[in-house]
């Protein structure tokens, strides 16, 4: 068979440890005897990033602008541990962080259903697809411990000088306050990015806040979202047969455990944390779950939920065996090929990655499997595989279909 030529290439970052480890195995056993794989690489694993003073991250994320599809690794965000380990000169950011502020994204998150891996929650028939809101709130607040009776207000200087007070509290004993804010801009930018991806994917938008009793705060959500939605959105929608609808949280809450899943659920930034550990927690395992950054202005960057898997990572070092489940940083790459498939014309790649993602889960329904799905499945007799041998399970299936 001939290989799969590529037009433009792809953005491939590549990162750290035990998660390292799979991408290579997956590029030479799943990708390279069958695509001509054109990428631009960055080499965002920890030490690189030290050397470069984390530029390649900078670099990267331009490069992901320029091209448009990206597919990434998960890396190490250091920590203290982390400064000795890798002798770092300093203490460097999140790439995830780095990226995301460049490209303004939402991220989207679903989990990978598979026969023999139910969710808990047994009317979840199709995948329900948390869509985060990245930015403030809860996440950048300032909170003060208030020490004992007095005044909290809440004042606003505008740039002419003129200000907006209220009180908060007049406090007559210790308590606390915080403050936390969000940008018009953000919130246009998290509504366009659900908006489309609704669209892209051809599912209804749910979006939800607590607006009955934070009147202008949460209402600001809702109301950008509905505008948005009026003026750019709503002949697309009706067009392609979806719907979008705003709720209350404790009604999408109710609704989402009786629902039959198979669309979107955007979130504020604090619903989205918490709320999409409950998916996915209900769904198995953080190795099921795709996860794609998208922008408003239509850049993917494409990689697995879970982190760089470093415990498995020093048993490897240790020469003993791993088992570890590569199925989410196959759906990495699996979506970003599909997507250059389908902004470049190319409907071999766009089958491709369809081929290659069945394949993967073929071989999970047959009874191949790693260890942490092994542990929760409901099939009898499989077969619990080590990660390089389960990769080379997936690459026979994937012949039998190519
Ligand atoms: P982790 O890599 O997600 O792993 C936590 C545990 O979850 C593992 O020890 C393993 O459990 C299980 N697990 C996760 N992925 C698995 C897989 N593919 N197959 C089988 N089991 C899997 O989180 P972490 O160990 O807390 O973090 C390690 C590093 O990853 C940190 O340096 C952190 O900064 C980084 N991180 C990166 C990203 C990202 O780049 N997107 C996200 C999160 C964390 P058992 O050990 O019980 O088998
Ligand atoms: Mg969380």
């Amino acid at each position: 068979m001939a290989k799969i030529q590529m037009k433009t290439p792809l953005v491939e970052m590549d990162g750290d440890e035990m998660t390292r480890i799979l991408w290579q195995m997956i590029k030479d056993e799943l990708l390279l005897p069958f695509v001509e794989l054109k990428t631009e690489y960055y080499d965002l694993g920890l030490e690189h990033r030290n050397e470069t003073d984390d530029q390649v991250t900078i670099d990267s994320a331009e490069a992901t602008k320029k091209y448009g599809v990206a597919v990434k690794c998960a890396t190490i965000t250091p920590n203290a541990a982390r400064m000795t380990e890798y002798n770092l000169k300093e203490m460097w950011k999140s790439p995830n962080g780095t990226i995301r502020a460049a490209l303004d994204g939402t991220v989207f998150r679903a989990p990978i259903q598979v026969k023999g891996i139910e969710p808990c929650v047994k009317n979840w028939e199709k995948p329900i697809t948390l869509a985060r809101h990245a930015y403030g709130d809860v996440y950048k607040n300032t909170e003060i411990k208030v020490p004992g009776p007095g005044k909290a207000e809440l004042v606003f200087t505008g740039e002419d000088g003129k200000e907006i007070r209220q009180t908060i509290m007049d406090f007559d004993g210790p308590g606390i306050i915080q403050g936390i804010h969000n940008k018009d801009k953000s919130i246009e930018s998290f509504a366009r990015a659900c908006f489309n991806y609704a669209l892209d994917t051809k599912q209804d938008l749910w979006f939800a806040t607590k607006d009955t009793i934070s009147k202008i705060y949460d209402h600001n959500f809702k109301d950008i979202f509905q505008d948005i939605f009026d003026k750019e959105y709503k002949e697309k929608f009706d067009a392609a047969g979806i719907e979008y609808f705003y709720t209350l949280i404790d009604d999408a809450v109710a609704r989402v455990m009786k629902a039959k899943g198979g669309f979107i659920w955007a979130c504020k930034n604090y619903d989205g944390d918490v709320m999409s550990d409950m998916v996915s927690s209900a769904c198995g395992s953080l190795a099921m779950m795709t996860s794609v950054l998208v922008s408003p202005s239509g850049v993917y960057e494409y990689e697995a939920a879970h982190g760089t898997v470093q415990r498995h990572y020093y048993k490897h070092l240790e020469g003993e065996e791993t088992s570890t489940n590569s199925v989410a940083t196959i759906f990495a790459w699996t979506g970003a090929l599909r997507k250059r498939g389908e902004l470049d014309g190319i409907t071999e790649l766009c089958d491709f990655a369809d081929k290659l993602e069945k394949a993967t889960l073929g071989t999970i329904e047959s009874g191949k499997m790693t260890k942490d799905l092994a542990l929760i499945t409901s099939l009898k007799d499989v077969t619990v595989l080590n990660s390089e041998n389960f990769i080379k399970a997936i690459r026979e299936e994937l012949e039998k279909l190519l």
